[in-house]
């Protein structure tokens, strides 16, 4: 059997632990007996990193943007513990943060779903995609306690003019935060969202709490608003797909009732609270995929768990482990299919979509990781608890 060729290669970057070894075994056992597969590669290990002062990871997230397409392995972001372990010469940044930044991404996180896994709102019979604008707002507030006093917010513009707002007259001790968003990051984070409802010909909902924050959160929905009249309008009429606004209480109850298949844009805490909530309601963190699309059309696919220390540190004493390697294999999907679409390479996408089909039937068959034989509940069939290497091979049994 002649492999798959590529013309245009996917930018790779490798990461630590127990999915560093996942990524290995992916690639062994799923892609190079198929594809001719061409990557420029990139070690964002922690011990590349520290060796390269994180240059490393600037050159995979500049790549990214030359190539358009990039796959990622999950990475260790260092604590202390960690600048311990690896006796690092810093406590290096976020791989994701840094490449966010450089891509000024927003994050689509999409479940896997399989027949036989009941989400714990039974009647979400489709993917609930959640896109979190990963910029401002309270996590780069600034927050301070107070005694009894004024606290007041001011302005200063360019030319030196001042403004201030009377924040609260405080009787008696408390406290003050103050944050900030910029139109240029919503602007990114409303054409990131429309472009990728296109990609998906999935409706886009987005919601704020405007009614009481009405400038601030205001803004966010007259920038939506105006990008979405401005640019993307025809595009969506066209394709018969919807852009919804709605307050954000309302969206979650629409949601709960919904049977899903939509595209839930976030504020950034509500991105951060709801992806949590739509993981575990949809089943694992193990099946759960992100994709960090840039508002120039650039994606970037990982899978959106971490790491998975606990089990790296058994495989490292010799022991067999069970890690679910789904999302990560739906990673290197989402990546070559889309290196496949950029470049009209049929062939790529096919393969793509049988690598998926085949990973999601050896579950629906009874076979899978020890953290899905708990959730899986099918008529007929016993689930049986395979390790990461069987499960791989029952896959390409069935590719
Ligand atoms: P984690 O690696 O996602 O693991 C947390 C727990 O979730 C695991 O111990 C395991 O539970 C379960 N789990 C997660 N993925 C699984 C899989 N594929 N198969 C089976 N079980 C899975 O999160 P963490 O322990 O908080 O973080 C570990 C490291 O990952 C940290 O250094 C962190 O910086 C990094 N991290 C990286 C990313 C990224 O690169 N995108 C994201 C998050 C965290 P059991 O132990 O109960 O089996
Ligand atoms: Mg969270």
């Amino acid at each position: 059997m002649s492999k798959i060729k590529m013309t245009t290669p996917i930018v790779e970057m490798d990461g630590d632990e127990m999915t560093r070894i996942l990524w290995q075994w992916i690639k062994e056992i799923l892609i190079l007996p198929y594809v001719d597969l061409k990557t420029e590669y990139y070690d964002l290990g922690l011990v590349k990193r520290d060796e390269t002062d994180d240059k490393i990871t600037v050159d995979s997230a500049n790549a990214t943007l030359k190539y358009g397409v990039a796959v990622k392995c999950a990475t260790i972001t260092p604590n202390q513990q960690r600048v311990e372990e690896y006796n690092l010469k810093k406590m290096w940044k976020s791989p994701n943060g840094t490449i966010r930044a450089i891509l000024d991404g927003t994050v689509f996180r999409a479940p896997i779903l399989i027949d036989g896994i009941t989400p714990y709102i039974p009647t979400w019979k489709k993917p609930i995609v959640i896109a979190r604008h990963a910029y401002g707002d309270v996590y780069k507030a600034v927050d301070g306690e107070t005694a009894k006093g004024k606290a007041e917010l001011s302005f200063t513009d360019r030319n030196g003019e001042r403004k201030s707002i009377e924040v609260f007259d405080f009787k008696d001790n408390g406290v003050v935060m103050a944050m900030h968003n910029t139109d240029k990051s919503i602007e990114s984070f409303a054409r990131s969202c429309f472009n990728y409802a296109l990609d998906k010909k999935m409706p886009l909902w987005f919601a704020t709490k405007d009614t009481i924050s009405k400038i601030y959160d205001g803004n966010f929905k007259k920038i939506f608003a105006r990008i979405y009249e401005e640019e993307y309008k025809d595009k969506f009429e066209k394709l018969g797909i919807e852009y919804m606004y709605t307050l954000i209480d309302d969206v979650v109850a629409r949601i709960v009732r919904s049977e899903g298949g939509i595209i839930w844009a976030c504020k950034n805490y509500d991105g951060d609270v709801m992806s949590d909530m739509l993981a575990t309601a949809f089943g694992s963190l193990a099946m759960m995929t992100s994709v960090l699309v840039s508002p120039t059309g650039v994606f970037e696919y990982e899978a959106a768990h971490g790491t998975v220390t606990r089990h790296y540190y058994k495989y490292r004493k010799g022991e067999e482990t069970s890690t679910n390697p789904v999302a990560t294999i739906f990673a290197w999907t989402g990546a070559l299919k889309k290196r496949g679409e950029l470049d009209g390479n049929d062939e790529l996408m096919g393969f793509a979509d049988r690598l998926e089909k085949a990973t999601v039937e050896t579950i629906e068959n009874g076979e899978m990781t020890g953290d899905l034989v708990s959730l899986f509940k099918k008529e007929g069939i016993t689930p049986k608890k395979l390790s990461s290497e069987e499960f791989l091979k029952a896959i390409a049994k069935r590719l």
